[in-house]
């Protein structure tokens, strides 16, 4: 019989390089990313599908209606939520599935599956957070602040997680999220 996957979710606040991370680590064969429903608007280069499920309120609320979401929550005046169907599926397949999700969306798939494993990305500085967010040019100066203001919240829920990597360096995140991933491999017996 097929051995599920782990089921890790990484939070941190906009700006940590939580999806340059990813990125990175989906590179390999046996990580698969949750793509998540929301109703914020795509950004250029963004795609249906692939980045995000791009859904009207209406459509949103009705997955909600549906419980065909694991978890949501609103960031900063959009809805975000990820859908099971696919989680589900990913577990039973023995492939470790990413979950890349702010902190209370985190705390109810902690819930939903208490063997999950939280992992926390952090900036090196808040002021390096602030100048990431600002650099990347992907949001308005409205949209900058609340996320900045989002992110001194998400800051403090640091604790409520398992693993906290510092991302001063995007070669050494990723290589500790490995080893976290072997760890807890070795720990479980999950191979
Ligand atoms: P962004 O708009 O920058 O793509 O995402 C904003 C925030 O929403 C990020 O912290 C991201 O991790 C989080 N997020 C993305 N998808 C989900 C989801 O399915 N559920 C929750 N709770 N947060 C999500």
């Amino acid at each position: 019989m097929q051995s599920e996957g782990l089921k890790l979710i990484l939070s941190g606040p906009s700006g940590s390089g939580k999806g340059t991370i990813v990125k990175e680590l989906i590179k390999e064969e046996n990580f698969v990313v949750s793509i998540s429903a929301t109703t914020r608007k795509p950004r250029v280069g963004e795609e249906h599908g692939k980045h995000y499920f791009f859904k009207t309120t209406e459509e949103f609320e009705e997955m909600i209606a549906k419980e065909e979401l694991l978890e949501y929550a609103n960031f900063c005046n959009n809805y975000y939520g990820t859908p099971k169907a696919f989680i589900n599926e990913t577990i039973k397949s023995g492939k470790d599935i990413i979950l890349e999700i702010e902190v209370q969306g985190a705390m109810q798939a902690k819930s939903a599956y208490p063997d999950a494993i939280l992992i926390f990305i952090m900036p090196p500085t808040f002021e390096e957070l602030q100048s990431r967010l600002i650099g990347r040019g992907t949001e308005s100066n409205d949209v900058i602040e609340a996320r900045l203001n989002r992110a001194r919240e998400e800051l403090l829920a640091f604790k409520e997680y398992d693993y906290i990597v510092i991302n001063d360096n995007l070669e050494d995140a990723v290589t500790d999220i490995k080893q976290i991933v072997q760890a807890e491999k070795l720990r479980s017996y999950r191979y």
